[in-house]
């Protein structure tokens, strides 16, 4: 058996990246830039008014003063137009600033009159005028390579004029659920069986890691059935295997794969839940056995095939990990065994409280959580510490 971190550096050490393929931006949405960018144009690109009123020279105006209008200056043109002291341009947001201007001043603070307006208030050199490249210069990174392209990277990378990006892969994953027991929802329950619930499970965390091509099957504990599911699954970038990869007469997860040919890296894993997880390979297809126990074959997604997949569709650096946020501790916690637990809770208002039996088979007690405490072997948190939780919801 070995450690948690072991397996999951071992595992990232094997994956290699798909390759990085072209799309437009408004499908490099929640996709892994596959190379870094730097700003072409500086934001904002010409000094421009950020109000609706006049571009002035702050000196000459005041509470009172008297200022000729020579001009307007709309956005989306350029006038060329100039302003002196005593003078002023009727200007709009976004357009850009008149030379000579040092000022804008609202049109709220001043009254018009014909060709004139008159100014209510003092005006400081510099007000209401967006200075070229004050929010970003040019040659500046503005997406690292591995990040994930978010709504406001998106917009940011279309202020610069780009059209399309080099984003990392698109990884295909197949589900193949095993056990006699399982009966599929809407199916009438026998004595004896269980509804399956891991592939729903797993499909919706396999979406929520952007992969969008997935199978599922459903597969007796018979090892011909297995092979056959098997030789249809490792078309895939990544298979899961979800059961059948413990120690009982029925197991026959690690067999099915020998007798294809298959590889098997990592088999049991100092984690609870999760032990008997394995990882290994059938050709090309990358293959991760996940315990049948729901919460097994969650916590064990999240640990290990996660990371794998985004590593797989380009992700790098902390795009790989779950997002920690730091709580207060309810309870007093320990972990007496030799494996890591993952304990399940509820974070809430910056506390995390453990939540249902801390067992591999209670899914209620799952559902009713919303993050993940790592307590590694021989740890003892006191109540009210502060801890770092991992949140996937
Ligand atoms: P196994 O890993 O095959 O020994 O299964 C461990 C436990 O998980 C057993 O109680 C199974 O009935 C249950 N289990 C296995 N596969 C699933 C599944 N797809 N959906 C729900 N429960 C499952
Ligand atoms: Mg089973």
């Amino acid at each position: 058996m070995i450690s948690e971190e072991e397996a999951r550096s071992r595992i990232l050490q094997d994956i290699r990246p798909l390759p990085p393929r072209r799309v437009s931006l408004k499908c490099a949405l929640n996709c892994f830039a596959a190379e870094d960018h730097f700003a072409r144009l500086p934001l904002p690109g010409f000094d421009n008014s950020a109000m609706d009123g006049y571009a002035v020279v702050a000196s000459s105006c005041g509470p009172g003063k008297r200022l000729r209008v020579v001009g307007t200056q709309p956005a989306g043109v350029d006038r060329q137009l100039r302003v002196s002291s005593g003078e002023a341009v009727r200007i709009f947001t976004g357009a850009p600033l008149p030379a000579g201007a040092d000022a804008v001043i609202m049109q709220e603070d001043v009254t018009r009159d014909g060709d004139e307006i008159v100014s209510n208030v003092d005006v400081d050199p510099g007000a209401y005028i967006r200075k070229r490249g004050c929010d970003l210069s040019e040659g500046q990174r503005i997406v690292a390579a591995g990040e994930r392209i978010r709504a406001v990277t998106s917009a940011l990378l279309a202020s610069q004029g780009v059209a399309d990006v080099m984003v990392g892969g698109e990884a295909s994953a197949g589900i193949i659920s095993t056990g006699d027991e399982l009966a599929k929802p809407g199916e009438k329950l026998q004595a004896g069986q269980i509804y399956e619930s891991n592939s729903v499970l797993l499909e919706a965390l396999l979406s929520r890691c952007g992969v969008i091509e997935r199978s599922v099957e459903q597969c007796p504990d018979d090892p011909g059935a297995l092979i056959a599911a098997f030789r249809q699954g490792v078309q895939h970038h990544v298979l899961l295997i979800n059961g059948g990869v413990s120690v009982g007469e029925h197991d026959f997860v690690k067999s099915a794969m020998q007798s294809l040919g298959g590889e098997i890296d990592i088999w049991r894993v100092a984690i609870k839940p999760g032990k008997p997880f394995l990882y290994g390979r059938i050709g090309k297809c990358v293959v991760f056995g996940l315990p049948g126990n729901p919460v097994s074959a969650f916590v064990t997604f999240l640990q290990f095939v996660r990371p794998a997949i985004l590593k797989m569709m380009g992700a790098s650096g902390d795009e790989l990990q779950l997002q920690t946020v730091l709580a207060r501790l309810t309870v007093d916690l320990r972990n007496d065994g030799d494996r890591t637990h993952y304990v399940r809770g509820k974070l809430r208002n910056g506390s995390f409280t453990p939540v249902g039996r801390q067992e591999s088979h209670a899914l209620f007690g799952l559902s009713q959580s919303n993050a993940l405490l790592r307590l590694a072997p021989g740890a003892e948190i006191k109540y009210d510490t502060a801890v770092d939780v991992e949140i996937w919801d």
